[in-house]
């Protein structure tokens, strides 16, 4: 297994490999980037099929996170990390307290939060042993959940590039196709029901669609219809590849607008939803709510900075979301250059200008 010439690999400024024999603790952590402040990145766990699988996964997704903080405005870099096990078979308290063990030794570098495969439960377990969690500030509204966050900064991308693709500042009567009625998905149907829109919603869990139709007056709509009803958005809320070769020859939406992770199949597809003329909201600038909400949680830990500051902090971060966006679709429309392209560069511009903030300071004065 090759990690600098590994497809994946993208300049990472550090790969860790963990074992703990005791607990049975596999883990792969990746700090891609720290210029603009230490990696703050999710704790995955998933029984993946090799080791090489597992490295693959930790490397795209901690060079996701600093692009995805970048354009938020974060003073936070990109990291990830990755248990190798069943979190339904394998999940003890001492493999949480062993993650906890290495992720101290890392002295701040990398910061951990909840993903697939983990709970704010496990994050608790990992903080027995470690200050660097977020995302596990019980005094929230949420109790660290940051899907509500994330729910609401895809409505603001929504309304943004509403307003730009159809030249409408509010989305009264706008259709909006949804598919997944998860945590983000059904908070995002609640805001733009608030708001007047028409929603058409699916999801492979019926009882999430039958809430929908009855406390939002959603239209049910089965399997893959979802993609070529006669709607002004589609919001991917389920899994990745939304768009792919089979899906978008179907789109009749002029805007492409969700909380899912990769939801462009290949690069190929965002050429193609450019080239036709459908604004895309890149997805990882759409749904940094969440990662917004666990970033100013972890502030709650210095002194001063209490609940209201949080509040406060957050609502007008998650709104900045918005006016990224429009810069994005501004530069594209310009440049004729696909949206993901552009907010792929403006990412660049920010963290590879900025300096390293582990070069002249340690990791304990780094910015929390
Ligand atoms: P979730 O698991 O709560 O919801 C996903 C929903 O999609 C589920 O209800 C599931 O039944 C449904 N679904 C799955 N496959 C489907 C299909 N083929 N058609 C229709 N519905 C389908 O997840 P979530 O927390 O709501 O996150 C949704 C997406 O947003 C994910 O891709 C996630 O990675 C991404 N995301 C979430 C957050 C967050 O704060 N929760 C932050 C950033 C990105």
């Amino acid at each position: 297994m090759s990690v600098f010439s590994h497809s994946e690999f993208d300049h990472h400024q550090q790969v860790a490999f963990f074992n703990d024999r005791a607990s049975g603790l596999k883990a792969i952590i990746a700090v891609h980037n720290t210029n603009l402040g230490p990696a703050l990145g999710g704790c995955r766990m998933w029984p993946y099929a090799s080791d090489d699988e597992a490295l693959t996964d930790v490397l795209r997704l901690s060079r996701g996170m600093t692009y995805k903080s970048a354009l938020a405005n974060l003073q936070l870099g990109g990291g990830k990390a990755v248990i190798i096990g069943d979190p339904a078979r394998h999940k003890t308290d001492a493999l949480m307290h062993a993650m906890g063990d290495f992720i101290e030794g890392l002295g701040g570098r990398y910061i951990t939060a909840e993903d697939s495969g983990t709970s704010v439960a496990d994050i608790l377990k990992i903080g027995d042993k470690t200050s660097y969690v977020s995302g596990v500030n019980r005094v929230t509204a949420h109790g660290g959940d940051p899907s509500p966050s994330t729910a609401y900064g895809v409505f603001v991308s929504l309304r943004e590039a509403v307003c730009h693709r159809l030249g409408r500042s509010d989305l009264k009567g706008i259709k909006v196709a949804i598919q997944g009625l998860g945590n983000v998905g059904y908070r995002l149907a609640k805001h733009l029901r608030e708001a007047g829109a028409e929603l058409y919603v699916s999801d492979i869990v019926q009882t999430n669609v039958d809430r929908a139709v009855r406390e939002l007056d959603a239209i049910a709509v089965t399997g893959d219809k979802i993609f070529s009803l006669d709607v002004d958005v589609f919001a991917p809320c389920a899994l990745g590849a939304a768009i792919n070769r089979h899906t978008i020859n179907q789109l009749k939406a002029s805007v492409v607008a969700g909380a899912a992770n990769n939801q462009l199949a290949s690069v190929e597809q965002g050429h193609q939803l450019h080239r036709r003329g459908i604004l895309y909201a890149p997805d990882y600038v759409v749904n940094a709510g969440g990662i917004i909400d666990v970033y100013y949680q972890r502030k709650m830990h210095q002194e001063h900075y209490g609940l209201e500051d949080y509040a406060a902090d957050l609502a007008s971060k998650v709104e900045e979301i918005g006016s990224t966006l429009g810069e994005i679709f501004v530069r594209s429309d310009s440049e004729n250059v696909p949206t993901f392209v552009i907010a792929d560069q403006v990412a660049e511009e920010r963290f590879t200008q900025a300096g390293n903030v582990y070069q002249s300071s340690s990791a304990e004065t780094a910015p929390a």
